[in-house]
């Protein structure tokens, strides 16, 4: 079992059988998990887990704006590891937004690829309070900020609204936030 310096709610401990579930934690299904975001506890002695609060810890809330890095995608969804608030003030513990194909732009679109790729580092809104949290792109200060080519992995430039690899001469589509990092002035 790998441990984890924090967890949040719904993150799994162990397993029923293996230690006693004590306070902040819940069972479901034989698997302990935890209620409350904090330090996991797993005490040996006395054979029980438990979840220690951690005060001042930043979670994410409703209506924060965030940085975060495509982990994840499929056509209609991504997972977002938020990195921070902006590039300057990062977030001391990891969380992970939901970005669904309806939260891009108001117009439909068929597929997350035509405006997020791996990799790609966009700012996002916190929709709700906890976990899943749900983020949304629709916004037009929202977007992609920094993004990689597809081919080979160097940063895209924005020439007029195009983005183009310098190195191999690709080009793609992104929706960009209007503070795109790599823009040719
Ligand atoms: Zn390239």
């Amino acid at each position: 079992m790998k441990q984890r310096s924090i967890v949040t709610p719904g993150d799994m401990l162990c397993i029923e059988e293996e230690f006693i579930p004590h306070a902040g934690v819940y069972v479901d299904s034989g698997v302990v998990r935890a209620l409350i975001v904090g330090k996991p506890v797993y005490d040996i002695v006395n054979r029980r887990v438990y979840v220690k609060p951690i005060r001042n810890i930043q979670v994410p809330k409703s209506g924060d704006v965030v940085l975060g890095v495509v982990e994840q995608m499929r056509d209609e969804v991504a997972i977002v590891r938020f990195v921070g608030y902006d590039i300057n003030k990062p977030l001391k513990h990891e969380f992970r937004g939901v970005l669904h194909i309806s939260q891009v732009a108001e117009t439909r679109i068929q597929s997350l690829y035509e405006v997020i790729r791996l990799s790609d580092v966009i700012r996002v809104k916190v929709l709700n309070n906890y976990i899943p949290f749900i983020v949304t792109m629709k916004d037009i200060r929202l977007g992609v900020i920094a993004a990689f080519c597809s081919r080979c992995g160097a940063p895209l430039t924005k020439e007029k609204e195009v983005l183009k690899c310098r190195a191999c001469g690709n080009r793609e589509m992104r929706k960009l936030a209007p503070d795109y990092l790599f823009t040719l002035k």
